[in-house]
């Protein structure tokens, strides 16, 4: 039986050829997806010099006989694409037809094949068919290719250095690794293993497997659904954090996808939990109906385009903000330290490599603007309240302070470094936060008159907002060319600072442009005015003062973390600290 079409060529015009085979990793990513589609479970890559100078992708397969053999280096054969309607109900990997004649076309290609019977050795050079002959092969495909390029000095140049190729490969193959755990990959470089999963088909082991036990063991796991999307999955815990976007890994329906809507909301969900120049490690995997997906964008491109996409945002960010919130935990000083030490791999070097060349490779992807659902953030806030209860257990009892800058406090637990300003900072932040998003507004009459001028173009976008500023307690009037007058503002504004903080939001409101969105600007708002109203370091305070700073700290909703996602405190447990002093040994 013939499990290879040729495609009609109406289908095959639709498919956007464009540059189907640009780098090592484009050969590996169709040879390691045609072992797929042959069912394999066990997946062997060997590359030479990153690549440059050999690819050998083995499987356990089905293998091919040797009429499908021969037809899958024809133009436009291929063994997923035979009707229309499937290129809008792609299940698997898809796409394909061209690129393994492509390949076939700028380099030594040589096929060894079986289904069970007599197996098929083909060797094709730059297109032409030099060796077909039988062959006493396993059961499964393997494929050699050499000499990449060796005819088209053109494309040649375009390979990039060994260290490039191979980041490309370790991370096409790390990811593939993730969204196929039933399947065990083995990548090797110059017979040094790269990348090594055991197909255990256990996503949690297989991160394990690709990213180490510290990651591994700080692993919260995600599981959601809504009326299109499934999500299942692991995100890291804020102390695990990466130094790049790389390791946010989705796939939909089986496929890793590359979407920066979806990245943006995974990464806002981790708002406040984390530094902005910090990213996590996620692995979700996104099941839905195929009819919401859009596949037709160019074939080498992981891109895709998702209908209903706003309830698919929400729902991510609702599970994350759940998991991180529920697994709040102070982080102990032995544990952070050794999570500081963050010792750069080679490997991570090479990531970063791969992740600038793809941030470079997408430039005039311009990234999508979304809005957030504004009354489903706004329900979120009550529900965290009702489930805090237990961290307001937490009591911090101040015995003194460093530098008056960092207060020390003990509990029968062990003892505690608190950054005064950090923990003020988060109490303050929560509490504008509410404030600014309160439907009732106390507000009173300025006490002195307090004017802003403004340029031509800042005044026409404050005008703009004139309605929102009163509906958060602001009352300002114009006052000749430019000038605004505020007449009222909120109660909730610290005394002496009132002139300072209505400067803020209004400096704040203008630097948005036209682009206003009501949500990111109360954050905003808050963590700036937060900041601003804040006891700074090197400020001496009592220690009645350290007991109510303490005692509010815990109330908040996240008392770990300044609204920048920096600690507020760091604890040492009765042990770190025996440990520490030798007390007890291990
Ligand atoms: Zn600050
Ligand atoms: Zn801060």
């Amino acid at each position: 039986m013939t499990k290879i079409c040729v495609m009609s060529e109406n289908l095959a015009n639709k498919i956007s050829a464009g540059e189907v085979v640009e780098k090592v990793a484009s050969v590996v990513k169709e040879l390691v997806e045609n072992s797929i589609d042959a069912l394999s479970t066990d997946i062997k890559v060997a590359l030479t010099n990153g690549g440059l100078n050999g690819i050998i992708v083995s499987d356990n397969g089905c293998g091919m006989d040797k009429e499908d053999a021969l037809l899958a280096f024809q133009r436009h054969a291929t063994s997923k694409l035979l009707r229309e309607d499937d290129l809008f109900f792609i299940d698997t990997l898809g796409f394909r037809g061209e690129a393994l004649p492509s390949i076939a076309s700028v380099s030594e290609v040589d096929l060894t094949t079986s289904t069970g019977g007599v197996g098929t050795h083909i060797k094709i050079k730059g297109g032409k068919l030099i060796i077909n002959e039988n062959s006493d092969s396993l059961v499964g495909t393997k494929i050699e290719v050499k000499n990449l390029f060796y005819n088209t000095p053109a494309r040649l140049k375009y390979l990039k250095s060994e260290a490039t190729e191979l980041a490309n490969c370790v991370s096409y193959i790390e990811k593939l690794a993730l969204s196929y755990p039933n399947i065990s990959f083995k990548l090797t470089n110059n017979d040094h293993i790269v990348v090594k999963t055991s197909g255990s088909n256990n996503l949690k082991k297989t991160i394990h497997e690709i990213y180490g036990l510290q990651v591994s063991s700080k692993l919260l796991e995600i599981k959601a659904s809504n009326d299109d999307y499934d999500v299942y999955g692991y995100i890291c815990k804020p102390e695990i954090l990466k130094s790049n976007r790389y390791h946010m890994t989705t796939i939909v329906n089986g496929r890793v996808v590359r979407n920066n809507e979806l990245n943006k909301a995974i990464n806002d969900a981790y708002y406040t939990y984390k530094p902005d120049i910090k990213f996590p490690i996620v692995v979700l995997k996104i099941n839905t109906d195929p009819t919401l997906i859009d596949v037709n964008i160019h074939p080498t491109k992981q891109d895709i385009k998702l209908s209903k996409i706003s309830g698919l945002i929400e729902l991510l960010t609702s599970s994350i903000k759940d998991a991180l919130y529920k697994n709040l935990l102070v982080p102990s000083a032995v544990e952070r330290l050794e999570a500081t030490t963050d010792i750069i791999t080679k490997q991570e070097i090479q990531n970063i490599i791969a992740e600038k060349e793809t941030i470079n490779n997408n430039d005039n992807n311009t990234q999508t603007e979304f809005n957030f659902f504004v009354e489903e953030k706004e329900k979120e806030l009550p529900n965290i309240v009702e489930e805090n209860k237990e961290i307001k257990k937490l009591k911090l009892y101040p015995v003194g302070a460093v530098h008056g800058t960092y207060i020390i406090a003990e509990n029968e637990e062990g003892m505690y470094l608190i950054d005064q300003h950090a923990a003020q900072e988060r109490i303050n932040y929560e509490k504008f936060f509410n404030a600014l998003k309160e439907s009732e507004v106390y507000k009173t009459a300025t006490l002195f008159p307090i004017t802003i001028e403004l340029s031509s173009s800042e005044a026409l976008i404050l005008k703009e907002h004139l309605e929102f500023l009163n509906s958060i307690g602001f009352i300002l009037e114009e006052f000749g060319i430019n000038t605004f007058k505020v007449l009222e503002h909120p109660t909730w504004l610290l005394q002496g600072y009132e002139e300072e903080s209505i400067r803020r939001i209004i400096d704040l409101i203008i630097s948005y442009g036209n682009k206003f969105d009501p949500i990111k600007f109360r954050e905003n708002a808050s963590i700036t005015l937060a900041c601003k109203m804040s006891i700074k370091a090197n400020m001496h305070i009592s220690l009645d003062a350290m007991t109510i700073l303490l005692d509010e700290l815990v109330k908040t909703d996240n008392p770990y973390n300044c609204p920048h996602g920096r600690p507020t405190m760091i604890k040492f447990t009765n042990y770190d600290l025996e440990r520490m002093f030798k007390r007890v040994m291990n």
